[in-house]
């Protein structure tokens, strides 16, 4: 198979001439990390008053991880590294609770990142002669925004019809012939169960390739929507605190992601133990961006589990791979490739008077879709009530959890005291998805 590259001096270098770019890179965030209120404490207190305190790449370990709850407690401002004026954009993804993770963006970092996802597109065998339907969400969502630029830069036509109204996708796919679609693999199978309905015909469609991500999926997931649509998929892995995506994808041979590794530092570590493990040995992915001015971040912890597959890859990139990801070590559960922690849904039940203590979060598929039930008790003297105080109250809780977590659950009022109440730790959710 020919291999073209966007870049063969970087997609090919050798592992010491990668550990010299990342290196510099690295000293360069450190640079700017110590520009931040968070970080200039964090790296001080272990002795890193300088980049030149950096002398070799192992040094990034005496960096403490960061997490999602150091990036609450620094809402807003607390790693931002330039100032407010040079920020171009922001991005934001669900925090723990009700404040989000933002990742603020300057005009260079928007360059970088776009060039990376040119290259991630590339990696699939795309080029500007293919059009690029891009069907995820646009907005403070990274995956709309980041495709639709990268598709640009590397030349391509980009749809960018934007995620839902699965008719107007299919409009769009037969009359403007898109050969790439960039969804999430929960939407691919559900416009397919949706073709006929709508009144279109496979053979109406140009799609060869999928870019397919924001949430897990198996290998026979991917290989269900290669048979039904006659396609390849490619799996793509990012999350919005490493820019989105461009971190990883697979190549032509679709045997593990390629991570960006001249832009992010990999490390996978028991998450047990925190000790680095070796390459081929499960663990929990952590991330530093080399690339960004605005938001740096060090040692970030994913909770995303993964490993890095031994040996080279037939395409002769250099760059390591990640097999797909297994499931995560918190509780953040993927909703159609919507980020929710269980934490939020309970935030936001527990600011309603009418509602008490106890609740249930299910996960179903409702066909290739995922469904939330939120199944909450409420208060006696409220389900006395008038059944349509008790739909209209049903409503209101669909509507708050629809205008800030971006979920639409079906919601079930249950009497006080009785949904079922754990003995132990209490068990919120119950995930009845199979990845
Ligand atoms: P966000 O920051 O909102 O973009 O969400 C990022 C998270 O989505 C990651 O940490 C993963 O848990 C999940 N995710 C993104 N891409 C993939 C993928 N290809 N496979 C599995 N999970 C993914
Ligand atoms: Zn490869």
């Amino acid at each position: 198979m020919e291999i073209k590259y966007r870049n063969k001096e970087i997609e090919t270098m050798s592992r010491e001439e990668l550990a010299k770019v990342q290196l510099a890179g690295l000293k360069e965030t450190v640079k700017y990390a110590l520009r931040t209120p968070f970080y200039k404490e964090r790296l001080r207190n272990v002795g890193i008053e300088s980049p030149e305190d950096l002398k070799t790449l192992a040094d990034i370990k005496k960096i403490p991880f960061t997490t999602k709850n150091d990036l609450r407690d620094g809402f807003p401002e607390g790693f931002l590294a330039v100032p407010k004026s040079e920020v171009v954009r922001l991005h934001a993804s669900s925090g723990t609770t009700g404040i989000p993770t933002v990742i603020y963006h300057n005009q260079h970092d928007i360059d970088r990142w776009t060039e990376l996802v040119a290259r991630a597109v590339s990696l699939i065998g795309a080029t500007n002669e293919d059009i690029l339907q891009n069907m995820m969400t646009y907005g403070l969502f990274t995956g709309g925004l980041a495709l639709h630029y990268g598709g640009e830069r590397l030349g391509m036509m980009v749809v960018p019809t934007s995620s839902g109204n699965t008719r107007r996708q299919f409009s769009f796919l037969r009359d403007f012939k898109a050969t790439v679609v960039h969804a999430t693999p929960s939407y691919m199978l559900h416009m397919y169960s949706k073709i006929e309905e709508e009144g279109f015909k496979l053979s109406d469609f140009h799609i060869k390739k999928v870019i397919a991500g924001a949430e897990p999926y198996s290998a026979d997931i991917a290989k269900k929507i290669e048979n039904l649509y006659g396609v390849d998929v490619y799996n793509n892995y990012g999350l919005s605190e490493m820019n989105g995506p461009g971190v990883a994808i697979e190549c032509v041979y679709k045997n593990g992601m390629h991570v960006s590794e001249d832009a992010f530092y990999l490390e996978i570590i028991d998450p047990e133990t925190d000790q680095e493990v070796e390459d081929g040995v499960p663990g929990e992915v952590v991330l530093s961006i080399l690339c960004r001015q605005a938001t740096p971040l060090l040692r970030y912890r994913t909770h995303d589990l993964s490993r890095v597959i031994p040996g080279q890859c037939e395409c002769g990139r250099t760059f390591r791979r990640l097999e797909r990801i297994k499931g995560r070590t918190d509780d953040m559960l993927i909703i159609n490739g919507v980020n929710v922690f269980p934490s939020q849904i309970e935030e936001i039940l527990m600011r309603m008077p009418e509602v008490g203590t106890n609740y249930l979060i299910v996960v179903d598929k409702n066909g290739a879709l995922d469904q939330v039930t939120v199944k909450t008790e409420i208060n006696s003297e409220v389900f006395s009530d008038d059944a349509r105080d008790l739909n209209a109250l049903k409503a209101r809780i669909r509507d708050r959890m629809k205008a800030t977590i971006f979920i639409s659950p079906n919601v079930e009022l249950h009497q006080s005291n009785s949904l079922p109440v754990a003995e132990g730790k209490a068990k919120r959710v119950i995930d009845n998805r199979k990845i």
